[in-house]
């Protein structure tokens, strides 16, 4: 089979760029290997004997960053099928004390419920989110563009973005203390704002999202979690994540592309020092003339699709690096999907059913939140007094079970590669009877909140992290394919040499969470490689063109004080 472009795995990324691509007018081939298309974007009956009816997502539930890129408008993807519902409250965390963290998108109602319990906190949460909120809007322009386009950066500044970024910048001091900042931990940001340990775990929960605990230096921007469920807000897909996935796959199909499911890539094929196809398991060979993308990490794309010669052949150095310099801190998903008879009710936190519309968080103290992610990385498992992120989606979507039923959706972050273990999945150490017990410990935290929910379940599935990892096809069972730490974040990601969503072999291009801006439904990734690739097809008088474009329409822009 032939045609332009061969995407290797159909992620939300991969179908972004699949997108693109053929707006443009390549053809593309997407090569998935589970018999759906999504990855970490899918939704899907998990329980069809015991809880038929009931679809589950099975992965990502929550869509921020989609929301800060233009991907949605671009591709009209509400023409093929797309609704987003949005999340008010955004979240709730209940508290051991009795008190409880309720956030609403309006920012004032939110310190107005601070305020029932901490007036001091309630005026600094204001503070706390319109300055990471000045500086997200600052930086948005840079996620929107690949890394080291400076001219694609410079064309997403208006003037109204340049304010911002220049808000947070202000004179030489002021940058000076926001590197300072960014070179912090969430946790000592949280302490410079804020007293109440009801508010502060929560927050902690939300910034360890990127994968870190709290204490982590470098990654104070984690507080971003938080301040995007109020601007642009939290949606979730009518249907489910899923639904997201269908609509891409609707606006791929409609322009002639072709998404191939069961199809597992082992090999990468080279003429040449270029790229040219691809091999999945049984021999098939899918030709591409102008190249193949991978919608997978780097990591597996060069050292296990590749012969060790053709990857030195272009880079002597790149294996090593990739093997030894990327970072990927054993920490994972072990995910809890239940189907429920009613909804759980936190009879001591005032129980409205309105509070589990958004984030349901667990966490009782920043010190638990911190070893629910310390502990993944060395190998044991948190669970002794389990934190965790809960959403009971069908609160804002019942279409998701039947009717006056519930879903519960429980992500536990979990070490991937058990402490001394050899036996298990893998030799990961996770067995059936381990994840069992470990839900247990977590369905048991949760019902000291909600005592009605233990009765309530009427069946459930668990997905151990090495499960989640052979599923997704992910190293480690790492879903935002490398960790999200600062050093390996814009023109670090994965390896410098590598950023730009090209690599050394022409032809060969990289896409998905493992490239600039990351993990997350974003499609960002997705549609900044399409704009790499399509830009390396042209001749130089129409690059040169492209960023006379570029440049006037940033000036005119400024000038126009749009
Ligand atoms: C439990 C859980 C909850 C999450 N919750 C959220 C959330 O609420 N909000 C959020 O924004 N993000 C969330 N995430 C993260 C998010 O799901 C991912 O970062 C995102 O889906 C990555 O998308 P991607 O397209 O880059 O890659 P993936 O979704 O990983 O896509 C890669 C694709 O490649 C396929 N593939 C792998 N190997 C091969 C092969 N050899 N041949 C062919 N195909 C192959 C895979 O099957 C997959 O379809 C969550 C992740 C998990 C695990």
């Amino acid at each position: 089979m032939h045609s332009d472009v061969v995407i290797i795995g159909a992620g939300h990324n991969g179908l972004v760029c699949a997108a693109y691509l053929l707006k443009a007018g390549y053809s593309v081939v997407l090569l998935e290997k589970r018999s759906v298309p999504g990855g970490g974007a899918t939704t899907e009956e998990l329980l069809p004997d015991e809880a038929p009816g009931f679809t589950f997502n099975r992965c990502a539930i929550d869509h921020e960053f989609i929301h800060l890129g233009p991907v949605v408008e671009e591709l009209e993807l509400g023409k093929y099928g797309l609704e987003y519902l949005y999340c008010d409250p955004v979240v709730f965390c209940p508290n051991p004390s009795g008190k409880y963290f309720l956030a609403h998108q309006s920012i004032e109602k939110t310190c107005a419920e601070i305020a029932q319990f901490s007036p001091r906190d309630a005026q600094k949460y204001a503070e706390f989110i319109d300055f990471w909120q000045r500086l997200l809007k600052g930086i948005i322009p840079v996620f929107n563009a690949p890394p080291k386009s400076v001219v694609d950066i410079l064309g997403n500044y208006d003037l109204h973005k340049i304010k911002d970024l220049f808000s947070v910048l202000g004179g030489p001091d002021q940058i000076l203390d926001l590197i300072r900042t960014m070179l912090t931990s969430a946790e000592d940001s949280l302490n410079e704002y804020f007293d109440s340990e009801f508010l502060k775990a929560p927050l902690a929960r939300l910034a360890s999202e990127m994968g870190a605990q709290p204490s982590q230096k470098n990654l104070a921007i984690g507080a971003i979690m938080m301040a995007m469920r109020h601007h642009p807000g939290m949606a979730r897909p009518k249907g489910g994540t899923g639904a997201l996935t269908k609509a891409l796959v609707n606006l791929v199909q409609s322009l002639g592309g072709q998404v191939l499911t069961d199809q597992s890539v082992e090999k990468i094929l080279i003429d040449d020092g270029r790229a040219v196809g691809v091999r999945v398991s049984g021999g098939q060979e899918y030709r591409a003339s102008k190249g193949v993308i991978s919608n997978i990490d780097a990591k597996r794309v060069f050292l296990q699709f590749m012969d060790t010669a053709e990857v030195d052949d272009a880079d002597q150095n790149l294996r090593e690096r990739l093997e030894r310099r990327i970072v990927n801190n054993n920490e994972t998903i072990l995910k809890i999907d239940c189907a429920l008879s009613e909804a759980p009710r936190f009879v001591n936190h005032n129980h409205q059913d309105d509070y589990l519309i958004g984030s349901v968080l667990i966490a009782d103290s920043v010190k638990q939140v911190e070893l629910a992610h310390s502990e993944p990385s060395i190998g044991r498992i948190p669970d002794a007094d389990p934190s965790f992120y809960a959403v009971v989606p069908t609160m804002l979507d019942p279409t998701m079970a039947p009717d006056g039923k519930h879903t519960l959706w429980i992500e536990f972050f979990a070490p991937y590669q058990i402490e001394n273990a050899q036996d298990g999945l893998k030799g990961t150490g996770w067995t059936d009877d381990l994840k069992h017990k470990v839900a247990d410990r977590v369905i048991d935290k949760l019902a000291e909140y909600a005592p009605n929910l233990k009765q309530s379940i009427i069946a459930r599935h668990v997905e151990s992290p090495a499960e989640l990892g052979e599923r997704l096809g992910a190293y480690k069972g790492n879903y935002y394919h490398i960790d999200m730490t600062l050093e390996q974040m814009v023109f670090f990601r994965p390896l410098p040499e590598i950023a730009n969503y090209k690599t050394p072999i022409d032809g060969l291009y990289l896409t998905g969470a493992g490239t600039h801006p990351g993990g997350s439904i974003s499609g960002m990734p997705g549609r900044n490689c399409a704009r790499v690739f399509i830009n390396s097809q042209q001749s130089v008088v129409q690059k040169i063109k492209d960023v006379r474009d570029s440049v006037k329409s940033t000036v005119d822009a400024m000038f126009k004080g749009k």
